[in-house]
């Protein structure tokens, strides 16, 4: 065994784990040092916070480091928006990079003299066909492909044609530089992959430095290599590049040697995690932005009240595998509900608001009950819950014609307000069309706080807002975005996945919550202030629901 230092907290079982814990027993490699890749060309979704916990959580199990490394080699598709908002979300999620925040631009000088090392030594030339030439003639699966007449140029020349390219006297395409491997490779990605291309296009960082860029496979291993990255994880779909990741890596002058990882992507149902169809979403306006609560962006989470712990928790609970596979969206909405139920305080808010008129309480006054904040948590303390004649309870806490099992309000029925008394329903008013539009009641003085001296029992357990006193609020009720299991990419987003609820009703406390805090609807689900409310115009959004469908799911297959 080596020795770990202190702080590492390696209980970790996942194949990877497996691979980084024997690299360190058997003195492979000295440190453990991972980075999450980011290309700033969008927002970071849950699929991201996968690998940032993975890639954070390996460094920190093992005592070692994460970088955050932006892949910036693309400037026609990357924004300082982006870079920015990504380093808010990995923040956000918990993780710490500490002064390691690097960019693939960072290192395009030693890049671009590793290329001419690689012509010199007659490993790279310069192609004059265009990108659909090229195509072309990469050949298939089962064909290999033809060799470029070029291919055969002298290092002199190709030096000559690089240097040239680098000075800007071509224009966008004319010419890239090419690893020379095999046309007949049985890899794709070794029949002479393209390491340069030119694109007159500024770029983020570099300005107007550069008018040749690397591409990914060109600039991701030799990054890892000058930032000694240990284990280089990314998803499946790179496997296939691993090879060209280490001939890159043996013709070069390269400073370490990182060795490469694949893991499966997180694909969640009913929503999409590709950049590109949540940018499209965004530019198309089907939704509000890339902070829409029903995206599955980390932005769009987090104004949504998913709480960082709950995404961690949810990252911990998919594992690492190797295998493809889809989570149930039901699953990371369980982890929310698990954590929040926790921590959440508890307040009364009615969503479709049923008026209650206490017959038998006097007119003009109220007073103050005591209401807990978290049953779960004593030292959450006690709030006060004003109370009076005129109270509004949710619609479909009453039903006039109940089923048996009904222990809520119905006519005749006495049933619990919840810290507050007991009430019967003595009389049901409608309106011209039969809509039922108030409950006239009467209270029971003795049941004050919730219990009957008698011992006298209720069933049912409602809770309620003070007319007089109650906070009008818009609430936002959030759907998955597709009704498909997997949709496709041109799938249409259902438009129930939204559904406003205008004029709820909330307890008066409501409105010293700020954006950023969730509490428990009782009886109803999570919510939390959406930044669009005022204190004027409140506005919450729902966060997950309470009834679990994913326990029930869960039960069900066991
Ligand atoms: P997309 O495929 O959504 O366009 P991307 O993979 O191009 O995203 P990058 O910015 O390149 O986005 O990703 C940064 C890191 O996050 C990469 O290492 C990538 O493998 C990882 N990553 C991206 N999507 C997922 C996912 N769904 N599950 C796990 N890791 C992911
Ligand atoms: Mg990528």
């Amino acid at each position: 065994m080596i020795d770990q230092p202190a702080d590492a907290t390696d209980d970790r079982s996942d194949f990877i784990s497996d691979i980084v814990r024997a690299d360190l027993q058997s003195g492979r490699v000295a440190a453990v040092v991972t980075r999450f890749p980011p290309e700033p060309n969008g927002y970071l979704h849950i699929g991201h916070a996968k690998s940032i916990c993975l890639n954070f959580g390996i460094a920190e199990a093992f005592g070692g480091r994460c970088h955050l490394r932006f892949d910036d080699t693309n400037p026609v598709k990357e924004k300082q928006e982006y870079i920015e908002a990504i380093e808010a979300d990995v923040r956000w999620l918990g993780f710490d990079w500490g002064e390691h925040r690097y960019f693939a631009s960072d290192y395009f000088a030693q890049l671009y003299d590793w290329a001419e090392q690689l012509i010199d030594a007659g490993k790279a030339y310069v192609d004059d066909q265009s990108a659909d030439e090229i195509r072309e003639a990469r050949g298939t699966l089962t064909e290999s492909g033809t060799d470029s007449p070029h291919r055969d140029r002298s290092p002199e020349e190709n030096l000559d044609l690089f240097r040239r390219m680098r000075a800007g006297e071509f224009g966008d395409g004319a010419r890239v530089l090419r690893a020379r491997i095999d046309m007949a490779a049985g890899n794709i990605n070794l029949r002479d992959p393209v390491l340069y291309r030119i694109l007159h296009v500024e770029h983020p960082r570099t300005g107007n430095d550069w008018c040749i860029y690397p591409t990914y496979d060109f600039a991701h291993g030799q990054s890892d290599a000058i930032e000694g990255i240990s284990h280089s994880i990314c998803t499946l779909e790179f496997e296939d590049h691993r090879p060209l990741y280490d001939w890159l890596l043996e013709n070069l002058s390269a400073p370490a040697r990182p060795h490469q990882y694949e893991f499966a992507r997180l694909n969640l149902g009913h929503t999409v995690l590709s950049k590109r169809k949540l940018i499209s979403l965004v530019r198309d306006r089907l939704v509000q932005g890339w902070d829409d609560p029903r995206m599955p962006t980390l932005v769009g989470m987090r104004r949504r009240g998913f709480p960082p712990a709950a995404i961690r928790d949810f990252a911990a609970r998919i594992g690492v595998a190797k295998r493809d596979s889809t989570v149930e969206l039901a699953a990371l909405d369980h982890c929310a509900r698990e954590y929040l139920n926790v921590v959440a305080e508890r307040r009364f808010a009615v969503l479709r608001p049923l008026k209650v008129v206490i017959e038998n309480y006097p007119e003009g006054e109220s007073e103050i009950l005591e209401a807990v904040n978290n049953p779960g948590d004593v030292g959450t303390g006690t709030r006060q819950l004003p109370f009076g004649r005129e109270i509004y309870v949710e619609r479909e806490d009453f039903m006039e014609n109940p089923p048996r099992k009904f222990h809520r309000l119905k006519p005749g029925g006495e049933v619990r307000l919840r810290f507050a008394y007991f009430i019967t329903c003595e009389e049901v008013v409608k309106d011209a069309d039969g809509t039922v539009v108030e409950l006239r009641c009467t209270y029971d003085p003795e049941t004050r706080g919730g219990n009957a001296p008698d011992g006298r029992k209720v069933r049912g357990t409602i809770h309620w807002v003070s007319a007089a006193h109650a906070l009008s609020a818009e609430v936002r009720l959030y759907g998955p975005l597709f009704t498909e299991p997997d949709p496709s990419p041109d799938e249409a987003i259902d438009p129930a996945s939204l559904e406003v609820l205008h004029d709820c009703k909330l307890e008066p406390s409501l409105a010293a919550l700020v954006v950023g805090e969730v509490v428990q609807f009782e009886r109803t689900g999570y919510f939390c202030p959406d930044p669009d409310g005022t204190l004027e115009a409140l506005v919450f959004n729902r966060t997950v629901a309470l009834r679990d469908t994913w326990a029930k799911i869960a039960a069900k297959s066991r």
